[in-house]
């Protein structure tokens, strides 16, 4: 699809962020054009829309960028997977492990009910720790989770396999 190589090339790599060693993927740059923001939405649009999925689960923050415009143009609802202690109703919680440390995902209690067809999304996969977290989320509350979508996959990492994403970091294809 040549609309994936202009997407891959308006990701910025920025040696050394946030530390040293790190080849951060800033996809801020991607955003300021909107025709490849738009189409990065329609790549997802065009996977997902008969799927019938009927909630988008968006991990903060980047993925409140991606997840709500493909949840309008599916006709879904966004229900966002917010860092700990910022929802201010009852939270299903899961804790999940990070290269040094933990974090955790809460996500509010009523706001997905049993049986829904549930879509993740979120800018970028590393370990896949993030989205697990993510998917038992959702599982707490009885959806199933149809596959999670992301921009950027870093390959040597990968350890998701519901999935789909548009960039691998080596190489670009949609999966
Ligand atoms: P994982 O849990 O798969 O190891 O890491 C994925 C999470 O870390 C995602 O929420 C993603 O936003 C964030 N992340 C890790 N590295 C990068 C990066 O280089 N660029 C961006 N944009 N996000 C990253």
């Amino acid at each position: 699809d040549p609309r994936i190589q202009a997407i891959q090339s308006s990701i910025r790599v920025v040696p050394d962020f946030p530390k040293p060693g790190i080849m951060f993927q800033d996809i801020t740059t991607l955003l300021l054009d909107p025709k490849v923001f738009r189409d990065t939405i329609d790549l997802f649009v065009e996977r997902y829309k008969s799927k019938n999925i009927s909630v988008v689960a968006g991990i903060e923050a980047r993925g409140f960028i991606f997840g709500p415009p493909i949840a309008l143009a599916i006709g879904a609802k966004f229900v966002p997977l917010r860092k700990p202690k910022k929802l201010p109703g009852k939270v299903f919680r899961q804790e999940y492990d990070l290269e040094y440390g933990s974090d955790c995902l809460e996500m509010h209690v009523g706001a997905v009910a049993s049986g829904e067809r549930a879509l993740v999304v979120d800018d970028l996969i590393a370990t896949g720790g993030t989205l697990g977290a993510a998917m038992k989320l959702l599982e707490c509350a009885g959806a199933e989770v149809v596959e999670c979508a992301c921009v950027i996959e870093i390959p040597a990492l990968k350890a998701c396999y519901y999935m789909s994403s548009l960039i691998y970091t080596s190489s670009y294809v949609v999966a």
